[in-house]
């Protein structure tokens, strides 16, 4: 099936008004040309309501990089509700960021609940899963990549992945400017969606697995021309208006 490019930028923890602004305004000017493909840019969370203004009038969508796993309103000091993430106008929401999960303690339960959360307040999440360096040296890639996948597929149902997207991010290639070969992202991918489909084949042919992990210009082309790649997670090369419009145009014209 044809499954649309997602091209998803997330900022981590960079920004400011201006930055922002400038960012915003350099990807604003070539969007229009990016019909065939989705765009989402994921700024810092208190960001997410002024950069939602400067989208308004583009195609650019507005995703975010985290959200609590609590469904109700309540007492959990400093965290985002999803419902609140929506209300300032996202439509997506990364869950399980390898970042998350290693630098702030996240399991795969806590990443299960925020992708429920996530679509339980209308946002489609973004879900990340990739092995470490040292898993893949000893061979339980695969292994991994299951465990993490089907922790979410035991608490939400296969049938939740309908509205959702998957992101593959080896962590030994996020920020390191090490790029998983095309060979090996798709080796990886045609193993996700294999995994999903002994469940569902409709929601694996149907469902977007990006790739992440030092993802550039130079690089977009060769990965997302893979047949089970169908965008990437951007980090780095979406803080440069031309590199992540290069990126984008990329998947523009390979244009599923
Ligand atoms: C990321 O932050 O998810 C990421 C893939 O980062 P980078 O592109 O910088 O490797």
């Amino acid at each position: 099936m044809q499954r649309r490019y997602l091209v998803a930028g997330n900022w981590k923890m960079n920004g400011s008004y201006a930055a922002n602004s400038a960012l915003i305004a350099g990807l604003k000017q070539a969007t229009a040309e990016f019909g065939a493909i989705e765009m989402l840019v994921c700024p810092p969370a208190v960001y997410l309501e002024s950069v939602g203004r400067e989208l308004a009038d583009s195609r650019l969508l507005l995703g975010a990089q985290n959200l609590c796993e609590q469904v109700q309103a309540g007492a959990f000091t400093g965290e985002i509700l999803g419902a609140m993430l929506t209300e300032v106008g996202c439509r997506y929401v990364i869950v399980g960021h390898s970042e998350r999960r290693a630098l702030y303690g996240e399991d795969d339960a806590r990443v299960a609940a925020k992708f429920a959360a996530a679509q339980a307040a209308g946002l489609v999440p973004i879900l990340c899963v990739g092995e470490t360096l040292g898993e893949r040296e000893a061979g339980v890639t695969e292994k991994v990549l299951a465990r993490q996948l089907d922790a979410v597929i035991q608490a939400c149902g296969i049938a939740a992945l309908t509205h959702s997207v998957l992101a593959y991010e080896p962590v030994w290639a996020i920020g390191t400017g090490r790029t998983a070969s095309p060979e090996q992202a798709q080796a990886v991918h045609a193993f996700l969606r294999g995994e999903i489909a002994k469940r569902d084949a409709i929601i694996a042919d149907s469902l977007r697995i990006l790739y992440g992990g030092s993802v550039k210009a130079d690089n977009a082309a060769e990965l997302f021309a893979m047949g089970d790649v169908d965008g990437g997670l951007i980090g780095g090369a979406a803080l440069k208006a031309a590199d992540f419009l290069a990126i984008c145009s990329a998947a523009q014209r390979l244009g599923k």
